[in-house]
């Protein structure tokens, strides 16, 4: 029988926090405080050139790649969510680390950078809906199933960098280690040389994808577990026989696209080279041409011969920026529904002027922590990560 991966039915997180309300339940959970400029401001482009200049280096902005041009502008490095989370702890001389991303990475910085450094995120709304899907009051009973049925003893931990802090602390408390997208084959290897199973948090489709793309593990091998049902929605004896225990979130944005954008764009764009993130759902990624993560999706596109055409499957503002970037080459988004990561695009003008002008005027707004308990095993489990053998990138 064929099994679809795709997500039939909105999750009940998702992207809900467009800055009114709060929600305990959810990763950032509160409204921004923030008295905003109007983002029709005309001087708001000098006004962040500004603040930033007065505060020279006492400030470091990392901005995500699927941020929107507007601040990505005034952002001293760009990259994945991993290699910003090092950029911040590579610049110990500024005391203020402003995140032009989602809260889950704000947290990572949080936890690699010095004692004196601070983490602000411009808007607190910006979280990340894959990372939401994964609650640590879910992970904690999953794990007392696991324990029930026996097989916690043999089962690795291992999760996406795309999760809140207090997942990392499980992951390192309980023996595994975080991965991103980039050496997810090698964190599942190195897990199966520490243990017989692996439970992959929070990404079912980076999961899937890896274990049965790169290890050869069968799709029957995977089970996925619905932490919105009693003991995930499976038997003891589906636990017993699983190699990999797959949690149920997905990202909102990967997850949109079918195949039949991958049929569809075919059809529009002859010669078409379709690359799509691992985030995108199995049969997604088994009708595309390439599959890597946002570093490799742009040294692909950056190294493509011009007159080559490309459809892309992840965050809609790295796919106009490398439209923008390579005029020689046609590059187009692989849904025909476009779609931003709107919790990303939360970030914008109006919110980073706010922060850095802040700062400036002495207040730390919006400031990212992660209590010392959960820094120091989530640490652990990041550092497993930088001490997996093979090559170096890291890259989310
Ligand atoms: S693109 Fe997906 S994984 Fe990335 S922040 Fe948005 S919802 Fe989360």
């Amino acid at each position: 029988m064929a099994h679809s991966f795709i997500e039939p039915e909105p999750t009940p997180l998702a992207l809900l926090l467009l800055g009114h309300g709060s929600d305990s339940d959810t990763e950032p959970g509160v409204v921004c405080p923030g008295d905003l400029p109007a983002p029709s401001d005309p001087g708001l482009v000098e006004r962040a050139r500004a603040a930033k200049a007065a505060l020279g280096d006492r400030v470091f902005i990392l901005g995500h790649h699927y941020q929107r041009d507007e601040v990505i502008e005034f952002a001293d490095v760009t990259g994945d969510s991993f290699k910003l989370a090092q950029q911040a702890a590579a610049h110990p001389e500024a005391d203020f680390i402003v995140f032009e991303g989602v809260h889950f990475m704000a947290e990572s910085a949080d936890i690699l950078t010095g004692e004196h450094q601070q983490v602000v995120l411009p808007d607190l709304a910006a979280g990340c809906s894959m990372a939401d899907m994964a609650s640590i009051e879910q992970v904690e009973e999953c794990w007392r199933v696991l324990e029930e049925v026996g097989i916690a003893d043999t089962t690795i931990p291992i999760t996406y960098m795309n999760s809140s802090a207090a997942i990392k602390a499980f992951t390192g408390r309980h023996g595994g280690a975080v991965c991103t997208s980039s050496n997810a084959e090698r964190s599942l290897t190195w897990a199966f040389e520490q243990g017989e199973k692996v439970l992959f948090l929070p990404d079912q489709h980076l999961g899937r994808n890896t274990a049965v793309r790169d290890l050869g593990l069968s799709l029957a091998d995977c089970v996925l577990y619905n932490p919105l049902k009693p003991r995930g929605g499976l038997t003891d004896q589906e636990l017993r026989d699983a190699r990999v225990i797959l949690w149920r979130g997905h990202c909102s944005v990967h997850g949109r696209f079918t195949p039949d954008c991958v049929d569809e764009v075919r059809e529009r764009v002859p010669g078409v080279t379709v690359i799509v993130h691992p985030e995108c759902a199995f049969e997604v990624v088994e009708k595309a041409d390439v599959v890597g993560s946002t570093e490799k999706i742009i040294a692909t596109i950056d190294a493509a011969e011009p007159g080559t055409a490309w459809a892309v499957g992840t965050e809609l503002n790295l796919v106009k920026r490398l439209a923008t970037r390579h005029p020689d080459k046609e590059i187009v988004y692989l849904d025909r529904t476009v779609c931003f990561c709107s919790t990303m695009n939360r970030i914008d003008l109006p919110h980073l002027v706010w922060a850095l002008e802040s700062l400036l005027d002495g207040t730390v707004p919006n400031r990212i922590t992660v209590d010392a308990e959960t820094a120091h095993w989530a640490k652990v489990a990041l550092d497993r990560m930088l001490a997996l053998p093979g090559p170096s990138s890291t890259r989310d």
